[in-house]
């Protein structure tokens, strides 16, 4: 039964801390206590795992690095560094890289990625994502859009059928290098969908973008949280509008004020990897409004620099943890 009928089927949309209607605890778990679904869910709906889960491990045993890009706040500018992370990874000719934008309700790596307005193709193989560049490959929602304008107003079980589509039925070559998962802000269904499609085949982790201050890092917290809950090592933070220098006069300020110590802090504290600080750069802003890559008209900024010091730490990251899989 596809989420969309299970959806249908329930009188209430699901809880918070539904175990999922299709789990076998449906209906009987804790959870489910005083759920007006409790009754349809523990008789009327198929237990037992995704018969698409074969289909979708196929696919995913095609990539070699998944990553997730994770944020615990909006407005850090996620989306503004997978773009910048794909850019970078895609650098090398050697490598063919993919980026998905699991923001259903705003996505918005067409616009970065300079592939606005495009639309998928199906083909027997599946479908094609749209390349930015040779070896760059997209996959978003807005392609599937009549209207860019329109507003997505999905409740759990539709995304997560789209999330699902995208994992089984996207086909990106023969083999992809790293498949970069851009994710929407929190924890959320995208987040539960796309964590558990991949669980068999293995996510190599999560990066999360943060900026300095406190406000901001709270939510970092929650981010890690989930992580460990979810089982998905982390393979660093990168802690972003740190600092701005000013073009003209090179004035460093600092717009989010780190009044805790920032995001090395944090990782200092809770033992994980800081992969690096990016300043402010307003031309980042401007290259992604046009879809251009900043490296290409920036290659010396600051900016440019940091960001790709925060890419060679996070390959060293991955190589680390697969080392460390192969010794246990
Ligand atoms: S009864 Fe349980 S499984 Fe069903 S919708 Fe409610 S919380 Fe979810």
């Amino acid at each position: 039964m596809s989420p969309s009928q299970i959806e249908n089927k329930l009188i209430e949309p699901e809880p918070e801390h539904c175990p999922g209607p299709e789990s076998n605890v449906a209906g009987k778990d804790d959870a489910c206590k005083g759920c007006a679904n409790q009754e349809i869910c523990s008789s009327q709906i198929p237990k037992g795992p995704d018969p698409d889960l074969p289909e979708i491990n196929k696919r995913l045993s095609l990539i070699k690095h998944k990553i997730l890009v994770l944020s615990g706040k909006g407005g850090v500018g996620k989306s503004t560094f997978t773009s910048m992370l794909s850019w970078a990874l895609a650098a090398d000719e050697d490598l063919e890289i993919g980026a998905m934008d699991l923001d259903i309700c705003g996505p918005s790596l067409p616009k970065m990625l300079g592939a606005d307005g495009e639309s998928i193709h199906q083909s027997n193989s599946g479908w094609t994502p749209v390349y930015v560049s040779d070896n760059l490959g997209l996959m978003s929602i807005s392609f599937m859009l009549p209207d860019q304008d329109l507003a997505i107003i999905w409740r759990g079980g539709k995304k997560n059928g789209l999330i699902k589509q995208f994992l089984k039925d996207v086909h990106w070559g023969d083999v992809l290098d790293y498949l970069i998962v851009d994710t929407p802000p929190g924890t959320s269904d995208e987040h539960l969908s796309v964590t558990s499609y991949m669980k068999e085949v293995g996510i190599d982790g999560a990066l999360i973008v943060t900026t300095p201050q406190e406000v901001a890092l709270l939510d970092v917290r929650k981010e890690i949280d989930f992580c460990k809950k979810a089982g998905i090592k982390i393979l660093g933070v990168v802690e972003n509008m740190s600092g701005f220098v000013c073009p003209n006069c090179k004035h460093e300020s600092q717009i989010f004020k780190p009044t805790t110590g920032g995001g090395e802090a944090l990782c200092k504290e809770l033992n994980i990897p800081f992969l690096g600080s990016v300043p402010l750069d307003p031309r980042i802003g401007k290259c992604c409004d046009s879809g251009e890559c900043f490296f290409d008209h920036y290659p010396d900024s600051p900016a440019s620099n940091a960001i790709l010091e925060v890419v060679d730490r996070l390959r060293d990251q991955i190589e680390l943890n697969l080392n460390s899989l192969k010794i246990n």
